[in-house]
C-alpha cells in the first residue's frame, strides 16, 4: 500500500514536472503610437526568437513611441516578467527589442528576464549593410523569407539602412522585358520591402557609366589604370559619340523599373563597376565621374524621385583627388553623404578637411574579402583585431558606415561593426553579447577566445606550424561550446558555420591533410548553408567562386573524428 502511494506520488510528480517543462510561452503585448501592422511585426519577431531558444517563459511587453525621445533613441526597463520599451520611432522600438532579447537568460525549458534599466541613442546616423547580390552568392540565391529574416536580424542589432545594387547590369542585356531583368528587379524589391516594413532606409547602388553586357562594342570604356580600382563588368565611355545617349537609356531603364518603389538614397559608385580613363572622361575620379553624378542625380530627381538624396562614393580615391570632390560638393546640396575608404588604411584627406556644408562622412568597411580565397568558402571569419584597428582610424570623425558584405560567413563582423557605430563598443563586448544571444548556454569568454584563434589563422598558408596550436585550441573551444550551447541553437547556421570552420582548420593545420571525410562533410554542409549546392556543376562565374566552399581534390581517407582525437591531447 505504502509502496503504491509512493508510486502514484512519483507519477504525479513527474507528470507535474512534465507539465512544467512543456509550459508554453506566455506572452502579451501592448502598443502605443505604432500601427496595428507594426505591432504584429514586433509580436512575430519576439515570439519567433523566444520560441527558437526556450520552450516556455513569461514576458509582458509594453511598447510606446515617446515624442520626448530622439528618433532613434530607446529605453528598456524590466521588472519580473514585464518589460517597458520606449523609443522615438518604430525602428527605435526594434533596436529596443534587440536589446531586450539579447539580455534574456535562456534555458531549454524556460527563459528568465534579468532586472535592468537601459537607455541609449546611436552615435552615428547611417548604419548600413550593403548586400552584394549579383554573384550567385547567398544574397542572390536566398528565398524571400530568408532575406526578410536576415534584414530583421540586422535591425535588431541596430542597423537602420540596407543597401544593394539597383540592377546587376553585369549579368543582363538592356531589356527590362526579359525574365532575367524582371527577376533582378524582384530581388531588389524584396530587400527594399523587408527594410521598409521595419522603418529602415534603403539604398540602391548605381554606377554612372556601368552598362549591360550587350553594350555596343564601340562604346566600351578605356580601362582604369590603377589595379586597386578594378575593371569589372562593362563600362561605357560617355565621351564617345552616342555614349551619353546610350547611358541615358540605361539609367532610365534602371530607375524606370522601380517606379513607386524607389530607394531613399542612390549611392553613385566610381570604380570597379564604373570608370573610363579616355582623354575626354579622365581622370575619371575628378572629371567624368563628378560631371555625370551631377547629370544623373538631376535626371533621377526630375523624372523619377524628386526627394531622393544621394551618396557619392570616393572609394579608392588617391589623396590628391579628394579636393576636387570637396569643391564640387559646394554646389551639390542633393548629396547627403560622401563615402570614403580604401583597401587598407583609411585615407587622410576626408578626416582632416571640413566636409562640404550639409555633408556627412561614411566609411565602407570591407568585412568580406580579407584573408583567404575563396573568402566565403571556409565558414565564419571573425576579425575583431583587424576591424578594431581600422575603427581606431575613423572613430569620432565619421557619421556611419556601409559594410561591404558578400554573405553570411561574416555575420559576426557585421555585429562587431554595429557595436562600433552604435555606441563605440569594444569588439570583444560585441562578441560576448553575440554569444549570450546567438550561442546561448555557452561561456561568452570561450567564444571571445575562439574568435581570436580563428582570426590568428585567417591568412591561408600551407602547413604553418604556428597555426597548429591555434587550430587545436579552436577545436577544443568549439567542442566545449558545442556541449554547452542550448540544444535548440546547436544546429542553427550561426553556430554551425563556426563549428565547420574549426573542423576545417583542424584537418588542415593539425592533421595536415585536407583529404579527409571530416573536411568533405564540413565543406558540403557550408555549401548547403550558403546555397552554393544549388549549382551542382560548380561555380557559375568568377565572382561566384569567391563565396563557394571548395571540395578537396584526390582520394578521401577516413580518420578519427577531431572530437575524439582532442580528448587524447
Ligand atoms: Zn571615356
Amino acid at each position: 500500500m505504502k509502496r503504491t502511494a509512493f508510486f502514484f506520488a512519483a507519477v504525479l510528480w513527474s507528470a507535474a514536472s512534465l507539465l512544467l517543462a512543456s509550459e508554453p510561452l506566455n506572452l502579451s503585448f501592448e502598443f502605443s503610437g505604432v500601427s496595428p501592422e507594426q505591432g504584429e511585426i514586433v509580436e512575430q519577431i519576439v515570439e519567433q526568437r523566444l520560441s527558437e531558444r526556450s520552450a516556455g517563459g513569461e514576458l509582458h511587453a509594453s511598447y510606446a513611441v515617446d515624442a520626448s525621445f530622439d528618433a532613434e533613441e530607446y529605453s528598456v526597463e524590466t521588472n519580473g516578467s514585464t518589460a517597458t520599451l520606449r523609443a522615438g520611432s518604430f525602428p527605435g522600438l526594434i533596436f529596443a527589442t534587440g536589446k531586450l532579447l539579447r539580455s534574456i537568460n535562456y534555458a531549454p525549458d524556460s527563459f528568465t528576464i534579468p532586472e535592468f534599466s537601459f537607455r541609449e541613442k546611436p552615435s552615428a546616423s547611417f548604419r548600413c549593410c550593403y548586400f552584394a547580390r549579383h554573384f550567385h552568392n547567398w544574397y542572390h540565391m536566398a528565398t524571400d523569407e530568408e532575406l526578410e529574416r536576415y534584414v530583421e536580424d540586422l535591425a535588431l542589432w541596430g542597423f537602420n539602412t540596407i543597401a544593394t545594387i539597383q540592377i546587376p547590369l553585369v549579368n543582363l542585356n538592356l531589356d527590362p522585358e526579359t525574365e532575367e531583368w524582371r527577376h533582378a528587379v524582384k530581388g531588389v524589391k524584396t530587400i527594399r520591402a523587408a527594410s521598409k516594413r521595419l522603418g529602415l532606409s534603403f539604398v540602391a547602388l548605381d554606377c554612372v557609366n556601368q552598362a549591360p553586357r550587350d553594350i555596343p562594342e564601340e562604346l566600351i570604356a578605356t580601362p582604369n589604370i590603377d589595379p586597386k580600382r578594378g575593371n569589372n563588368g562593362w563600362n561605357a565611355c560617355l565621351s564617345k559619340p552616342g555614349g551619353l545617349e546610350y547611358m541615358d537609356r540605361v539609367i532610365r531603364a534602371s530607375f524606370g523599373s522601380f517606379v513607386g518603389a524607389q530607394a531613399d538614397y542612390t549611392c553613385w559608385w566610381p570604380f570597379d563597376e564604373g570608370g573610363c580613363e579616355c582623354e575626354g572622361c579622365g581622370p575619371w575620379a575628378v572629371n567624368g565621374f563628378l560631371k555625370h553624378v551631377a547629370r544623373y542625380s538631376k535626371l533621377v530627381n526630375d523624372e523619377f524621385a524628386p526627394d531622393q538624396k544621394f551618396i557619392v562614393s570616393t572609394w579608392t580615391y588617391h589623396e590628391d583627388e579628394f579636393e576636387a570632390v570637396w569643391e564640387w560638393g559646394k554646389d551639390h546640396p542633393e548629396v547627403k553623404y560622401v563615402l570614403a575608404d580604401a583597401h587598407g588604411d583609411f585615407p587622410k584627406y576626408p578626416l582632416e578637411r571640413p566636409l562640404p556644408e550639409g555633408y556627412a562622412l561614411v566609411t565602407f568597411p570591407e568585412i568580406s574579402m580579407q584573408g583567404r580565397f575563396p573568402w566565403g568558402g571556409y565558414g565564419a571569419t571573425p576579425q575583431p583585431r583587424r576591424f578594431t584597428e581600422l575603427w581606431e582610424q575613423v572613430r569620432g570623425h565619421v557619421d556611419g558606415c556601409m559594410l561591404y558584405s558578400e554573405g553570411l560567413f561574416e555575420d559576426i563582423n557585421k555585429i562587431i561593426e554595429s557595436g562600433f557605430y552604435f555606441r563605440d563598443e569594444k569588439a570583444e563586448d560585441s562578441l560576448r553579447e553575440y554569444a549570450q544571444y546567438e550561442l546561448a548556454g555557452c561561456d561568452p569568454e570561450d567564444f571571445v577566445k575562439l574568435c581570436r584563434n580563428l582570426e590568428a589563422i585567417l591568412i591561408l598558408r600551407e602547413q604553418n606550424p604556428e597555426y597548429a596550436a591555434a587550430a587545436l585550441d579552436a577545436m577544443k573551444l568549439a567542442v566545449k561550446i558545442d556541449s554547452e550551447i542550448l540544444p535548440s541553437l546547436r544546429n542553427a547556421w550561426r553556430w554551425r558555420q563556426f563549428y565547420c570552420r574549426c573542423l576545417l582548420e583542424y584537418e588542415r593545420n593539425v592533421r595536415g591533410n585536407e583529404n579527409t571525410q571530416t573536411y568533405v562533410d564540413a565543406i558540403l554542409e557550408l555549401q548547403h548553408m550558403y546555397h552554393s549546392d544549388l549549382f551542382p556543376e560548380g561555380v557559375v562565374d568568377e565572382m561566384h567562386g569567391c563565396t563557394t566552399p571548395v571540395l578537396p581534390q584526390g582520394e578521401i581517407g577516413v580518420y578519427p573524428q577531431p572530437e575524439e582525437e582532442i580528448q587524447e591531447r
